[in-house]
């Protein structure tokens, strides 16, 4: 028989997942009363369960919407809170507290707030109904209550009690009836009495006589009547606690013993309606009628809504389909093929001109530290003349000290540990061109699913830096002794080298023209780097640490100084070696004590050639081949329970795409679903119809 509801409640539950579907409202029954009328009990007799807030101070801040479920599967009670995320509580105490938290979570200062708790509450002992229990009417506020909580209560339950809504206007019977403030409230917005149900509790505190006038009362007739109830156990009652589940059975049975002992009053002839039992059948009654004479507006406002859907997908999408799943499909495939051009244009030519120039700056090192070094010490100290290195070239090649300095920087650059330095080099490469790739990838706009697909880059490049080092290491074991270079290699030495020379006296010029501005301009320098010259050649004596300075210099403009001195004579000394290097004293490997510069060069060469071997193989090819399933399996874990979902949502258009093509179909679910209902009783449109 309540099939109208039933399936009205479906369609709502529905229709809530839509979102902003406001136009189509569906009736529920609306509890209002005074503080202490008995609000409370009467809902929970309906439901058989203490369940609601209590305590003395307890005031309702949050209107709670109940919906009730007819289940004849459920083996236990039970509640849910949709939004929390809880599902089958079954400890009704637990929901208790749940609502006693999720109340006073309002700030006292907002006094009351118009969002509702939703609560969902299954049990093959309820009927179907939806119900909203509003805060209760206060008489008077409180000595620490806020004053306007009073008006902004009775603000809330206004806006809930317009129709379509059913009013449960509750009242206590030991209270005068025209002081009612649920009934006054009623009366403001449903002055015929056509949508009020009246009920009256604690019936047992007033005499019989007056207690069945109460329920006839003809100042505020209602067209649904007024139901007589006592919701209240008697207190020796232990019978029915509340863990029992059976609430309602101990109030019927004490409401029957109570009314039938007063049958001229409350007997089947007397006219008046008691007993919560009948109240919860009319209840019942009351909002299958309602749902029912509601189906046709309702399914009119649903086909509405659901053609204005279809519009907006034909125009804003061009009834394009979309689903999370496909748009990481999309986002994945193409992400993939740019990782394919990627590997296409990023190979073993490409590593090896990366490996060569960071050996090239190891190059640069061991120059500096064998050859080229001039250290600026401290001016209080008077330098002798370092090794002149413009003597360089006209050293002694039977020189056992020529021979000693190249094979101490050659085997410096052999044993630096170049297969740590090529994995690592690799490594940040390909790393920075993926996470390059994923900028450029409508992956950037989803920070967490990026960093998933950045880790299984550095996952992969990790897992064989080891091994590639060592494999690395193993295969440049000869060079170590013997670096073995050839003709044609010093030739091609001799070419490269001289270009990363130059690129280093252009780092020093540069370096020098910001220490100029540094210090005021050129001229300024000059004078500082003339005072450090002096200093250095003991013409002037600077004494201690000079902290505050010496020649009328700072002590910082004189740190400026002796790095100015520094970079000038160590581009002077590159200019000399650039100058060497192209004479024709360099053209032949016989040379090489001469030219430490380009044997230095060729060895660097020869070490990054062979390096790369193994690096390509090892782990650019192994990477390129294991990247793209490590990035599919890390995806797939993170996409797992809503993860997906979530995703595609971080994506703002994505999103409204989304929500547009998924509100159409719950629209079209519903549709079909409250076109069911017409074809199978509902839908006269009348009251009556489908009961
Ligand atoms: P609410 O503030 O309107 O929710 O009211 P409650 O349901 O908390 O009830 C207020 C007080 O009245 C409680 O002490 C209840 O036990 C008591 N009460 C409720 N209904 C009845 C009833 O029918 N008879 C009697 N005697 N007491 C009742």
């Amino acid at each position: 028989m309540m099939y109208i509801t039933k399936r009205m409640i479906e369609i709502r539950n529905l229709l809530q997942k839509v979102g902003q579907s406001s136009t189509v409202t569906l009736p529920s029954i609306v509890v209002i009363g005074s503080q202490s009328s008995g609000k409370s009990s009467v809902l929970e007799a309906i439901v058989g369960h203490e369940f609601l807030p209590k305590g003395s101070n307890m005031i309702t801040r949050r209107p709670i919407e109940l919906t009730l479920v007819n289940d004849p599967e459920a083996r236990t009670d039970y509640g849910e809170f949709p939004d929390l995320g809880l599902t089958r509580v079954t400890d009704f105490s637990l929901i208790q507290k749940t609502l006693t938290e999720l109340n006073q979570s309002v700030p006292e200062s907002l006094c009351v707030t118009d969002d509702p708790i939703r609560l969902t509450i299954h049990s093959p002992r309820i009927p179907d109904l939806s119900l909203i229990d509003l805060p209760g009417y206060i008489q008077v506020a409180g000595e620490n209550q806020p004053r306007e909580l009073k008006r902004k209560i009775s603000e809330l339950c206004d806006k809930y009690i317009r129709g379509p809504n059913i009013i449960l206007a509750i009242s206590a019977a030991d209270t005068d009836l025209a002081n009612s403030t649920a009934l006054q409230a009623s009366r403001r917005v449903d002055p015929r009495g056509e949508r009020t149900i009246g009920v009256i509790t604690k019936m047992d505190l007033v005499d019989p006589e007056k207690g069945a006038a109460v329920l006839t009362d003809r100042q505020y007739p209602l067209r649904l009547g007024y139901v007589g109830v006592i919701s209240k156990l008697p207190s020796q009652t232990g019978l029915f606690r509340r863990e029992t589940g059976n609430l309602l059975a101990g109030i019927s049975r004490n409401e029957k013993s109570f009314f039938n002992t007063h049958p001229s009053q409350f007997g089947p002839d007397s006219g008046v309606n008691t007993g919560t039992i009948t109240l919860r059948k009319k209840l019942m009654q009351v909002l299958e009628q309602t749902m029912s004479s509601k189906l046709q507006e309702t399914t009119e406002s649903i086909q509405r809504e659901l053609e204005e859907t279809t519009y907006q997908f034909k125009v804003q999408y061009n009834e394009q389909p979309m689903s999370a799943e496909a748009y990481l499909a999309a986002s994945l495939d193409d992400f993939k093929h740019q990782f394919h051009d990627f590997t296409s244009s990023f190979g073993r030519a490409q590593l090896q001109g990366l490996l060569k120039d960071a050996l090239d700056q190891k190059v640069l090192d061991q120059l500096a530290a064998r050859y080229w070094n001039r250290p600026v010490e401290d001016l209080s100290v008077a330098l002798p003349e370092p090794d002149n290195i413009a003597d360089l070239p006209k050293a002694d090649p039977k020189s056992p000290y020529w021979h000693r300095q190249l094979d101490t920087a050659s085997s410096g650059l052999t044993r630096l540990g170049v297969g740590r330095l090529a994995a690592t080099v690799a490594a940040v490469a390909v790393q920075s061109n993926i996470d390059k790739l994923l900028d450029k990838s409508s992956f950037s706009k989803h920070p967490s699913a990026r960093k998933v697909i950045s880790e299984a880059a550095s996952t992969v490049l990790a897992d064989r830096s080891y091994a590639t080092s060592d494999g690395i290491e193993i295969s440049l074991k000869p060079y170590k002794f013997d670096p073995d270079i050839q003709p044609n290699e010093w030739a091609q030495g001799r070419e490269h080298v001289v270009g990363v020379l130059q690129g280093e006296l252009d780092q020093c010029q540069a370096a020098m023209k910001t220490l100029e501005s540094a210090v005021g301009g050129r001229k300024k320098m000059k004078e500082v780097m003339s005072f450090v010259d002096k200093a250095r050649r003991g013409d002037v004596i600077v004494e201690g640490d000079h902290p505050s300075g010496a020649g009328g210099f700072s002590a910082a403009l004189l740190a400026r100084g002796r790095e100015a001195v520094f970079l000038r004579d160590r581009a002077d000394i590159i200019t000399m070696r650039i100058a060497a290097s192209k004479s024709r004293k360099c053209k032949t490997l016989e040379s090489k004590y001469y030219c430490p510069e380009v044997f230095l060069d060729a060895v660097a060469t020869k070490l990054s050639q062979t390096a790369v071997l193994f690096l390509n193989v090892e782990m650019l090819n192994d990477f390129y081949a294991r990247f793209p399933r490590e990035v599919e399996a890390k995806l797939h874990e993170h996409m797992a329970g809503g993860g997906l979902e979530r995703f595609a949502r971080e994506d703002p258009k994505v999103r409204r795409h989304l929500d547009l093509v998924h509100r159409k179909e719950l629209l079209e679910l519903v549709l079909a679903k409250i076109e069911d209902l017409h074809r199978f009783g509902g839908g006269s449109g009348g009251p009556g119809a489908g009961v």
